[in-house]
């Protein structure tokens, strides 16, 4: 630490006007933006990042997943690299905060040190992730970087495969390369990544910063009931075989089961979607999008086998058949022990207080967790409001948040020189 100037700060300057202009990308008339993955919003917006990463004198890269980065090369040839990251894409009609406050911090970052002729002994990337929101293929950037994804990931998407090829026109990528992102993990140093918390808890505890310990793991399917269409009005009502019954059985039970056996844990219906769907017909299918997540490896699988059984239940007490889809999954992820140190010794030194908590909601850093030191800062979200355009956190936190992330980015390096 001795070698770091103990001066030296982001320009508050340029991080707020960048911070304002990309917030009116795709900005919505409540103060949110609606920027969902590969959308003409998000491309104008990575389209914008390109030209300030330019202007920076920074090389910009794009990857063949379309992971859009700012590279600060070492003067040496390092073959090694931190990135830094988060994401530009929002969930539909989201806040300005999410997955921008990191891509802007990172960027400002390298700006500073760029600047400063601060000696870098591998290589720093900031980078924009595609698809972290999983709007189209859950975590497509950072997990076809870290080959995670695979073949049927892409074959399948979660958001329909005519929206998926659809948005990749639009961004001029093939679906064919882009597992061709993987980068080999030896050449990845390390990983950091700054973002809102999503939640009240820092808020609550009067704490500025959030170290993360552990990210929880996610999985994501479609739990499909089928019975038969009928006329609504002439089927008795005991003889129906009706798809709905089975669904909402099924989301009362799951909803019950964690309430009462996974207080660390949370479900979520997010949609169910009826087939036929009209007044006077009983549905023949029913398709829930499930959504789970647990803290460790173990719940997880408990969960699972405990949600797959509840499914199982309630098709047949309502006599339908069922299928079980998996779409999506991500193991939970431990972040790295020295680099929380790093995070917690960077707050100290600015005079703030950190407080160590678990990530409920998943992150690109799931994806480096298991292959380089990972570390990930949050800051507080106002009222934990998230994923909404009421979603904020005040402009001094994102400031204080920003300077963690750079001071930990300056000892990150210090450490490997
Ligand atoms: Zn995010």
């Amino acid at each position: 630490m001795s070698s770091i100037d103990r001066r030296l700060e982001i320009n508050v300057e340029r991080f707020k006007a960048d911070f304002d202009t990309l917030s009116q990308i795709g900005a919505t008339n409540n103060d949110g933006v609606h920027r969902p993955a590969l959308s003409q919003n998000h491309l104008k917006a990575r389209a914008w990042f390109r030209e300030r990463v330019k202007a920076a004198d920074l090389v910009f890269q794009v990857d063949q997943a379309g992971n859009h980065s700012a590279i600060l090369p070492c003067q040496k040839n390092a073959n090694t690299t931190l990135l830094i990251g988060s994401h530009l894409d929002s969930v539909p009609y989201g806040g300005r905060f999410d997955g921008a406050l990191g891509v802007l911090a990172a960027l400002e970052t390298l700006r500073v040190i760029n600047e400063c002729n601060i000696n870098v002994p591998i290589n720093l990337e900031a980078i924009d992730f595609t698809d972290e929101e999983g709007t189209l293929v859950n975590f497509m950037g950072s997990f076809a970087l870290t080959g995670k994804l695979d073949k049927e990931g892409l074959d399948n998407p979660r958001g329909g495969r005519k929206e998926l090829e659809n948005g990749l026109n639009r961004a001029g990528l093939a679906k064919s390369d882009i597992l061709d992102a993987r980068r080999e993990p030896k050449t990845l140093a390390g990983y950091l990544e700054l973002h809102v918390e999503q939640g009240p808890r820092l808020e609550r505890a009067g704490a500025d910063i959030g170290v993360v310990s552990s990210i929880a793991g996610i999985s994501s399917y479609h739990v499909k009931f089928i019975g038969r269409e009928d006329h609504a009005a002439t089927i008795p009502m005991d003889d129906r075989l009706d798809a709905g019954l089975g669904a909402s059985a099924f989301y009362l039970a799951a909803h019950q089961l964690v309430l009462r056996n996974y207080p660390e844990c949370y479900v979520n219906v997010g949609n169910i979607c009826y087939e036929p769907a009209s007044f006077n017909i009983v549905p023949r299918k029913a398709t829930l999008s499930l959504e789970f997540r647990a803290p460790n490896s173990e719940l997880m699988q408990h969960l699972r086998d405990a949600l797959i059984n509840k499914a199982k239940d309630a098709a047949e007490e309502h006599k339908l058949g069922i299928e079980i889809e998996l779409l999506g999954d991500c193991a939970p992820a431990t972040m790295d022990e020295q680099v929380q140190e790093l995070i917690v010794s960077s707050a100290d030194h600015l005079g703030l207080k950190s407080l160590s908590l678990r990530s409920g909601p998943g992150h690109d850093a799931q994806a480096f967790a298991d292959l380089c030191p990972t570390g990930m800062i949050f800051a507080p979200s106002i009222a934990g409001a998230s994923h909404s355009p009421r979603e904020k956190t005040s402009w001094n936190d994102c400031v204080n948040s920003a300077n963690v992330l750079f001071r930990t980015t300056l000892q990150f390096i210090s450490s490997k020189l």
